[in-house]
């Protein structure tokens, strides 16, 4: 029988980060480095496309 040694920690993999490239002041369009473009304006202050984005990207939170 193997003795139940947990295995080494998982390789090291660096998350895909969600930054915004490219911001066009006047559309108050974000580009991120994704690919994705979207509104950054936001209707109340909190909430925005771009914030969205980033949530919807930052996964796992859930349980
Ligand atoms: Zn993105």
């Amino acid at each position: 029988m193997t003795g139940g040694r947990p295995p080494a920690k998982p390789p090291v993999e660096e998350p895909f980060k969600h930054v915004i490239d490219q911001y066009r002041h006047r559309a108050q369009e974000v580009t991120c480095t994704c690919g994705w473009r979207g509104s950054s304006a936001s209707t109340d202050g909190f909430n925005s496309e771009w914030k969205a984005h980033l949530a919807a990207n930052r996964g796992g939170a859930r349980r």
